[in-house]
């Protein structure tokens, strides 16, 4: 599925959005939403705040339904959504979002992470290639906006919270449009 218009992605986050989040407490919409308002409260910069919005927006460009996760398929949603938006932003919104599963990947270095992580999120890990090891995470530091990635990653797992109130998408809209590439 390819969308032309930011206005179409945005439409498609609006209508296929409140489809459940499977495995998740949450729709698609709440998710993205509790993330771009995380992201809000710790005073990220407007790029971030719309890569954390759009981060999973892959998801509802692919047409595997359900839980791919579950049947063994990796559905690749961060490379789905970074050429997608690469479309309207630069880099400073689609590497973050691009990077956001090696993120926890890198963070899952560390055992304790893997217990934030809910049960779709483990499973995922596995078939995304499991925790980085040292060499890896070294690896992926030296990467531009990494630690953004990592940022949003902790949004990411917290934004799952059933019934948490936030902003309509409409109020993102005018940050969408700074954002977007001139
Ligand atoms: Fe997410």
């Amino acid at each position: 599925m390819t969308t032309h218009t930011l206005e179409a992605l945005f439409e498609r986050l609006q209508q296929r959005g409140g489809e459940r989040y499977t495995g998740e407490p949450v729709t698609h919409l709440e998710h993205a939403l509790q993330c771009a308002t995380l992201a809000q409260a710790a005073q990220a910069g407007d790029a971030l705040v719309v890569a954390a919005l759009l981060h999973d927006i892959g998801h509802l460009l692919h047409d595997h339904g359900g839980t791919p996760t579950e049947r063994g398929v990796d559905d690749s949603h961060e490379h789905l959504a970074e050429a997608c938006l690469s479309q309207w932003f630069g880099p400073e919104v689609t590497r973050p979002v691009a990077l956001h599963v090696q993120a926890k990947r890198y963070l899952a270095h560390h055992p304790a992470y893997l217990k934030v992580l809910s049960i779709d999120s483990q499973r995922s890990l596995a078939l995304q290639g499991g925790p980085m090891d040292t060499a890896e995470c070294f690896a992926f530091r030296q990467l531009p906006h990494a630690m953004d990635a990592v940022r949003l990653r902790h949004w990411d797992e917290t934004a799952k919270r059933p019934g948490h109130p936030t902003p309509a998408l409409e109020t993102f809209w005018p940050l969408v449009l700074v954002c977007q590439r001139r």
